[in-house]
């Protein structure tokens, strides 16, 4: 069955420069129409001149974008830590030593509820508009735990991250190499066939250049792609381990240097910017001008996780890239949908040329900028995705 979404105020097509392609820059179109068909956009188009369709949706002046692309969530863990939040409010520093209550609570968890937590936010995140997203494993950091973190995370998407190396858990403290070996033999053993990514946390106090380069090697020899966690929490190797790993993304970016830019710019390594994560550990943004006047490709993500940054919303990451990183609200709306892609090396998803996959927000407000124009405010009139609607009502 074939719908028409028709009257649409503001069309967000990120239209790609050759048809069939991934997504192109920023386009939109006013007074538009959009054709669904088979769970792919079939056609778009003026309003006025729309070919014939088995259902009519009349968006009444509304802007329709395509899905949010969130390329970076941590998903699978159990427990919360709100008060941690709150005290970090109060004064204290960000400590990499709260991950390791979350492991303990997610070993601690049976797999229902693992299971049910992460549902909960996948809904929360399919009825903000996002419609594709990455899953990280990493609060497990045993063989069985990492390995039920990546089955579980599967069962929600296609995009699975291998995260074993996210910290040293506390039985491995002082044998930093002995936990690498596990990473790199047994853990990826288990974890590789339900995974499309590898992933490490290469940061002082985490994982060096060396331990994360021979994370993501191993990985690639067993089919995973890489992506790494760069440049966090200050200065440091990551963003060029990233680099020469081939890696699709580098994720924080918030410290780097000249070199790191230069690096990034003549690379197809996609600088992953995490607002939420600054807002929520009350740390300096990073800079994204710098990174876009490089000629970097930018992508915006949540990091969705029980620590540095709860939120599930790219709607409020959104608000942030334009208000504390500059970011014009075109720039942050295609880093959030075509950038993700990008991210996640998709060239189905993140705009709506003809081809691509019907993922569709149509927004309770007639343009794109409202996103940031409106921030906090719920803004999901209706979610299609692959031509389902599954959140929302465009009546
Ligand atoms: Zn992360």
């Amino acid at each position: 069955m074939s719908t028409l979404i028709t009257n649409i105020g503001e069309l967000v097509t990120n239209a790609p420069r050759q048809p069939g392609g991934g997504p192109g820059p920023f386009a939109a179109a006013a007074n538009a129409a959009l054709v669904m068909d088979a769970g792919l956009v079939a056609w778009t188009g003026p309003a006025s001149r729309p070919p014939a369709a088995d259902e009519i949706v009349d968006a009444r002046g509304r802007a329709v974008l395509p899905g949010f692309v969130d390329s970076h969530a941590h998903l699978v863990f159990a427990g919360e830590r709100g008060a941690e939040f709150a005290a970090r409010m109060a004064g204290e520093p960000y400590r990499a030593g709260g991950i390791a209550s979350t492991v303990a609570a997610t070993r601690r968890a049976t797999d229902p509820e693992l299971s049910a937590g992460l549902h909960r936010l996948v809904g929360e995140m399919t009825r903000q508009g996002t419609t594709t997203f990455e899953c990280k494993s990493g609060y497990g950091l045993t063989v069985p735990d990492e390995a039920r973190s990546v089955r579980l995370a599967a069962e929600v998407t296609p995009e699975v991250t291998y995260l074993g190396a996210h910290i040293v858990p506390p039985e491995f403290d002082g044998d930093v190499a002995g936990y690498v070996d596990l990473v790199c033999g047994p853990m990826l053993g288990a974890c590789a066939p339900h995974a499309r990514w590898v992933d490490v946390f290469c940061e002082r106090g985490a994982f060096g250049a060396d331990e994360a380069t021979a994370v993501l090697v191993a990985g690639r020899a067993a089919g995973l792609i890489p992506r790494v966690h760069a440049n966090q929490l200050g200065p440091g190797p990551g963003v060029r381990v990233a680099v020469a790993a081939g890696a699709a993304s580098a994720d924080h970016c918030t410290h780097l240097t000249d070199p790191d830019v230069a690096a990034l710019a003549s690379s197809a390594t996609v600088a992953t910017l995490l607002p939420g994560v600054e807002f929520s550990t009350r740390q300096p943004y990073p800079d994204a001008r710098r990174l876009l006047s490089a000629g970097v490709t930018v992508a915006l993500a949540t990091d969705c996780n029980p620590g540095s940054c709860f939120t599930s919303s790219m709607a409020f990451c959104v608000a942030l890239a334009v208000r504390e990183m500059r970011m014009t609200t075109q720039e942050a709306v295609w880093s959030a949908t075509a950038g993700g892609a990008r991210a996640l090396q998709r060239t189905d998803v993140g705009h709506l040329s003809p081809g691509a996959r019907a993922d569709v927000l149509m927004l309770d407000a007639p343009s794109h900028a409202y996103l940031a124009y409106r921030p906090g405010v719920p803004l999901t009139a209706a979610v299609w995705k692959a031509g389902h609607l599954v959140a929302g009502s465009p009546a």
